[in-house]
């Protein structure tokens, strides 16, 4: 999702006050806890896996258990866990899956519960919820982070020292999630991806034994979980991420009418590939109501000078925009800019995305089509636009499974839908997504695999590297405990 999308779909949120960003688990709804897992006979012994962790387990008819198992996105509220537990620490991780292999029960990690696909929850299953081990510190340039944080925190966290992190700017999204499949934002052209920061994970393998991984230390799993995905190769307790300076960034809006569309795709493309690193901008290609496109970018610089960047793109586009609004905003400004505040309200939608090789006049074409169509059903789509390239196409240093340093950029195809919408309504949010990967086709080189979608083969999110990703899967998960649809097969 855009920033700018975000930004309207969140404003209604308001803000929550702070979190206790602590180790320890959350405040709970009176009654939940061990004590109310009397009765739980049958099957797995779940009063005793209470008893021999900090944390919280859920189960279904309890106190807790309707909202602990909820996700960002409603249309997920129809799957039932058989238990959600709310690890408090790495040894209630490692416990919880030496529980779920003991009694066969499938098992999924979930941190900010923003997957586009339900996958951080399970029918039937044991959902691993790390999002109480929030804790965080700073030293010597380097956050280290429980995986439950999410990027609003994460952000706040680390201002107080004059730093930031390059990540995605949803204030509820968890650092784990994003993190392992990439992670993109405004700063990905000038500071790479958020995984190209990692220095060192804690991890819980499938077999529940506890690793630091980095270079040095299983380098083959630290070479994979840099943009691997989340949920394939074991549960990730904490991050050491490298942080950057929390400096001011210099902001631009950009609008064009309609008519210079074409112009506009095939400018920002260039400005993709050959704008310096310190710019990034954002286009919207959106579907009114009333059958017409709107087209804007949001871009950045950061070297605060916006002006100088939006020039540039129109430049590229060969016109200058029919309105430009400029501002400079500190680094918690512009956090809460971009993510409408600390706080985001669920919301239904569908998406999927096609990471882009340069595209032809034609693909220009055909893009701007697909979008056509949906304004003319009046579906509220948009194909959102990201830059790649940059710092971003480097390959950090210890190596990362990311498979895409090559692209110009990711074009994600976005469908607001109601919580729980109709029949009619997901077919005609699906036939757009599907005419997006249409139009693209000769220009796609798979998918973002943090828009991860159903339908689509899970080797396309990963590039040339699927093949490593499966081997080293292989060895840290030999028996395939964490397999759903979406998992490296
Ligand atoms: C509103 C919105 C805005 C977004 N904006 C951006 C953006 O700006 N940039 C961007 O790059 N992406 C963005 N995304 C996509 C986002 O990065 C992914 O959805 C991401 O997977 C969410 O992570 P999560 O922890 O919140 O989700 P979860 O649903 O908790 O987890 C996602 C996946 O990771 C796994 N996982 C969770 N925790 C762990 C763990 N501790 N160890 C191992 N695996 C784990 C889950 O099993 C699941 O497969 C956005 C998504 C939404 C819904």
């Amino acid at each position: 999702m855009s920033p700018v999308d975000r930004r309207t779909v969140l404003k209604a949120g308001g803000a929550i006050a702070a979190l206790a960003l602590t180790g320890a688990a959350e405040v709970l709804p009176a009654g939940a806890g061990a004590g109310n897992l009397a009765g739980a006979t049958a099957g797995p012994d779940w009063a005793g896996f209470q008893k021999s962790i900090k944390g919280t387990v859920y189960l279904p008819g309890k106190p807790g258990y309707p909202t602990v198992r909820q996700l960002f996105n409603p249309r997920w509220d129809t799957i039932a866990p058989a238990g959600v537990v709310r690890t408090a620490n790495a040894t209630d991780v490692q416990k919880a899956i030496n529980f779920a292999r003991k009694n066969k029960l499938v098992s999924v990690p979930k941190s900010g519960g923003h997957s586009y696909v339900g996958a951080s929850t399970v029918s039937k299953g044991l959902v691993v919820d790390v999002s109480a081990m929030r804790s965080m510190s700073y030293s010597g340039n380097v956050l280290t982070v429980g995986a439950g944080a999410k990027l609003y925190d994460v952000h706040a966290f680390l201002d107080k020292y004059g730093k930031s992190l390059p990540t995605g700017t949803c204030p509820t999204v968890g650092i784990a999630g994003l993190t392992l499949g990439g992670g993109m934002g405004v700063h990905t052209r000038a500071f790479g991806l958020t995984c190209d920061r990692i220095q060192s994970l804690g991890v819980i393998t499938a077999d529940g034994v506890a690793r630091n991984v980095s270079a040095t230390s299983d380098p083959d799993l630290f070479w994979a979980l840099r943009g691997g995905g989340g949920g394939n190769l074991g549960i990730v307790t904490s991050f050491r991420l490298i942080t950057i300076p929390a400096a001011k960034l210099g902001f631009f809006r950009l609008t064009w009418p309609e008519a210079k569309a074409a112009d506009v795709v095939r400018g920002w493309q260039k400005f993709a590939v050959a704008a310096p690193i310190a710019s990034w901008g954002n286009l919207h290609i959106d579907a009114k109501s009333n059958g017409t496109l709107s087209i804007h970018v949001l871009g950045i610089s950061t070297t605060g000078n916006g002006a100088a960047a939006a020039a540039e793109l129109e430049s590229y586009v060969g016109s200058k925009a029919a309105t430009r609004s400029f501002a400079v905003r500190s680094h918690m400004e512009a956090v809460n800019y971009l993510g409408g505040g600390a706080t985001s309200p669920r919301q239904g939608f569908l998406a999927g995305s096609d990471v882009l090789k340069p595209m032809s006049a034609p693909t220009i074409t055909a893009l701007l089509g697909a979008v056509k169509a949906a304004a003319r059903v009046k579906l509220p789509a948009s194909a959102i636009l990201d830059p790649l390239g940059g710092q971003s196409a480097k390959i950090p240093s210890g190596g990362s499974s990311w498979g895409h340093r090559s692209a110009v950029g990711v074009v994600q195809w976005y469908t607001g839908l109601a919580a729980h919408p109709t029949s009619a309504q997901l077919k005609a949010a699906q036939t757009f997504i599907s005419n997006g990967h249409k139009a693209v086709r000769p220009s796609t080189a798979g998918g973002y695999v943090n828009y991860v979608e159903t339908g689509r083969s899970v080797s396309t999110y990963y590039g040339a590297n699927y093949a490593r990703l499966q081997a080293v899967r292989k060895k840290y998960d030999p028996t395939n405990f964490f397999h759903n649809a979406y998992t490296i097969a």
